[in-house]
């Protein structure tokens, strides 16, 4: 049973006050959930504690701990939610809400699960803590799966790959991702699970003492060029994430160079890139397989310069380089900003950063390229629930709030978590993430539905372009605007994003119900080839 001082243990630097907070909302907990058991047996408690000790360990703050302790009280505990209110404020009462299942009574099947996640999502787009809070929540639950009636371990696997781990991702909590995807993976196919772990098993067997005098030999040049604070490890890549790539490979391991990634950690970004430098005076590096995630980094904030080199000892072997506060970034994403008293410091340097990218020539919006989820600024005073939230999620929220049918919400949801992302400009430098595939309606819809309900036609990189053309990363994208243009029926054949599709249909005037046929998600072609079955 994880206990009190535990998870106080884990806060950095709590105050008296945060101390007395937590410890209040463990007692509370506790009294609450007493006589309640788990499907293990165990006490209910267990779920709770262990809960907020995870979000102690990615250095939420005292009240989202507290949240963490207080999640299941008034759903299924003992206490009131004017209790809660009364003791630990509106704040935390707000996150609990948005944690809690709905109530048993309006919503069923899978209707009441769709319309849980909508909630998740519409309250996450006031406090993000509600969504970091959940993550935690189902981190648990999955710790604890396997004491779950099997009939419903899949199901909650599944959506644990296909919802959780992907807002994760987004999220940039990197380590978060990958646990919650190879804790669901044996649940989902015990059999890929076992065999990719056999595989990996295998494969670093045969690169360990390898890589191990790669390390050595990295380390003693480093210090020759002075570089004396770094510090390296071997990431393994996650079982899920490699069972993916097989698929991709055809099972063929000789083609996956990634699954041992030797990482160097060192001060600055003027260090990153000096120790690339060194990395490639030492070893050959392939060919096409450089990636440059500092200047340009991902859609959810991952900054690191990626390299894959030729080593007489190890083999094809994948070299990461990063400074510290990028490597708590990976990890933590998200929660690794929550509390960063100095954000705007930060976002200075960023934006420094970024002025030495490869689009310098661009008049770029800083704003929009310091990836969203690193503008978790908190407003004057630093008061805690005044955390700002990462606008595509706001977005998102948004956009699926007046949408009535489940089915649609879950499917949109999944289409936009799901896919990778792309980057666009529009001619101003500022940039419009969107899903990949995206085409020039979606882009114009994403900027404005004015834009998109009169788009006459699209410019990509200065040719025009017809409005199929699927959007790439860094495309300059020009729309032209005309009063007499209206949305066709076809385009709703073409567009990528549910944004979109929603506008073009209230522009056509159908109805929510009327349903075109979506061509391009992945569900309907997996309909289609079991018809043809
Ligand atoms: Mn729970």
């Amino acid at each position: 049973m994880t206990t009190a001082k535990e998870i106080i243990g884990a806060m950095s630097s709590p105050s008296t006050a945060d101390i007395a907070y937590v410890e209040k909302a463990y007692e509370l907990s506790k009294k609450a959930h007493e006589g309640q058991a788990r499907f293990s047996g165990e006490p209910y408690f267990i779920h709770p504690a262990a809960t907020a000790k995870i979000l102690a360990e990615y250095g939420m703050d005292a009240t989202t701990i507290a949240a963490g302790l207080l999640h299941d009280v008034v759903e299924d505990g003992k206490a009131s939610r004017e209790e809660v209110e009364k003791e630990f404020g509106k704040e935390l009462l707000f996150i609990v809400d948005g944690v809690t299942k709905l109530g048993t009574h309006k919503y069923r099947g899978a209707e009441r699960h769709a319309e849980s996640l909508r909630r998740l999502l519409v309250a996450t787009a006031s406090d993000i803590r509600v969504l970091i809070v959940k993550l935690a929540d189902r981190y648990h639950n999955m710790q604890t799966l396997e004491h779950v009636p099997a009939h419903k371990q899949r199901r909650i696997a599944l959506e644990t790959i296909e919802i959780y781990a992907p807002i994760a991702d987004r999220l940039g909590m990197g380590k978060m991702k990958r646990d919650l995807e190879d804790l669901a993976f044996p649940f989902i196919d015990p059999d890929a699970a076992v065999h990719t772990a056999e595989m990996r098993k295998l494969k670093t067997q045969e690169t360990e003492e390898g890589l191990a005098k790669v390390r050595k030999e990295l380390g003693k040049e480093l210090a020759k060029r002075g570089l004396k604070t770094f510090h390296t490890d071997i990431r393994m890549k996650g079982l899920w994430s490699l069972h993916k790539k097989l698929e991709r490979k055809h099972d063929d391991i000789s083609l996956i160079h990634d699954i041992a990634a030797l990482r160097i950690v060192v001060p600055t970004i003027e260090d990153c890139y000096t120790t690339l430098g060194i990395v490639h005076a030492l070893f050959k590096p392939l060919p096409g397989e450089f990636k440059d995630y500092i200047a340009f980094p991902k859609p959810n904030g991952y900054q690191s310069l990626h390299t894959t080199v030729v080593t007489p000892d190890a083999g094809i072997v994948e070299i990461q380089i990063r400074t510290d506060e990028m490597h708590r970034h990976a990890m933590f994403g998200i929660a690794s900003h929550m509390s960063y008293k100095q954000l705007g410091k930060n976002i200075e340097k960023l934006a420094k950063g970024a002025q030495k990218s490869r689009f310098s020539s661009l008049s770029f919006s800083w704003r929009s390229l310091i990836p969203s989820l690193m503008r978790v600024v908190r407003k004057e005073g630093d008061t805690p629930g005044e955390t700002k939230i990462p606008p595509w999620l706001a977005e998102l929220a948004e956009a699926h709030a007046d949408v009535t049918g489940s089915e649609e919400f879950v499917e949109g949801l999944k289409e936009d978590f799901f896919s990778h992302r792309v980057f666009v400009f529009t001619p101003q430098g500022d940039v419009i993430d969107l899903p990949a595939t995206s085409t020039p309606i979606d882009f114009a819809y994403a900027i404005h539905s004015d834009l998109g309900d009169h788009l006459q036609g699209a410019k990509v990189n200065g040719k025009l372009v017809s409005f199929e053309t699927e959007l790439g990363n860094g495309d300059i994208v020009e729309i032209i605007r005309r009063d007499s243009a209206h949305p066709s029926p076809k385009w709703l054949d073409i567009v990528r994003t549910s944004l979109a599709r929603r506008h073009i249909r209230s522009a056509l005037g159908l109805t929510e119900k009327e349903k075109p046929v979506r061509r391009r998600t992945r569900s309907v072609r997996k309909e289609k080839s079991k018809k043809a079955e």
